[in-house]
């Protein structure tokens, strides 16, 4: 897997310092409160599992499922939920945690359809950031790092549902996905 890493964006070192960062952000900014914390599969399980752990805070944890990729590396534009989730969220503060806001499709689908549901608040947490590739607007209100234009893979996110499992974030080869294309 390693041979296939063009260079390490950022470190299990710098991931981990992020992640707390990020967790104390949420601890003072939810005192007293158990926020909801809404995963979107697959790409967040890491993060959010390394993000909980950090966290003093009472919790719970639920997960969705959206897709707007193929196996590809671009944004298709039409987004599925594949997997819902079922709790009753009347009342909740909820943070929807995604391992990377690119286009915006992803994220500007699931957040008006996640406040239809009478939320106390709703809040979106995502490491890392596309800004460049926006398409459509999100709000974000804890954001790990902001990234240039390139295929990322590793904790957690995947190319063709590989190196989820990397502990660091790398910028993907690109003749790997372009040996792809046939
Ligand atoms: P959006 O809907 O904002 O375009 O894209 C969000 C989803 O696209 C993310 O949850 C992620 O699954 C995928 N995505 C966007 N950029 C990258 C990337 O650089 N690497 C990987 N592995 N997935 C990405
Ligand atoms: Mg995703």
């Amino acid at each position: 897997m390693i041979q296939d890493i063009e260079k390490i964006l950022f470190s299990t070192e710098e991931l981990d310092a992020c992640v707390s960062r990020i967790a104390g952000q949420i601890d003072k900014d939810y005192a007293g409160k158990t926020p909801i914390m809404i995963g979107i599969l697959q790409g967040s399980f890491v993060f959010l599992a390394d993000l909980v752990r950090k966290m003093e805070l009472p919790i719970q944890v639920e997960f969705m499922s959206a897709s707007s990729y193929g196996s590809g590396t671009e944004s298709t534009g039409s987004v599925n939920i594949r997997l819902d989730s079922s709790v009753d969220l009347k009342g909740k503060d909820v943070i929807l945690v995604e391992d990377i806001l690119d286009s915006g499709n992803t994220l500007s689908r699931l957040v008006p359809l996640l406040k239809d549901r009478q939320v106390n608040s709703l809040e979106v947490c995502v490491l890392l950031d596309k800004p460049s590739r926006r398409v459509r607007e999100v709000e974000v209100a804890y954001r790990g790092y902001s990234i240039p234009d390139a295929f990322v893979v590793g904790y957690g996110l995947d190319y063709d549902q590989k190196y989820r499992n990397l502990p660091y974030i790398g910028i993907l080869k690109p003749e790997v996905y372009e040996n792809d294309l046939d």
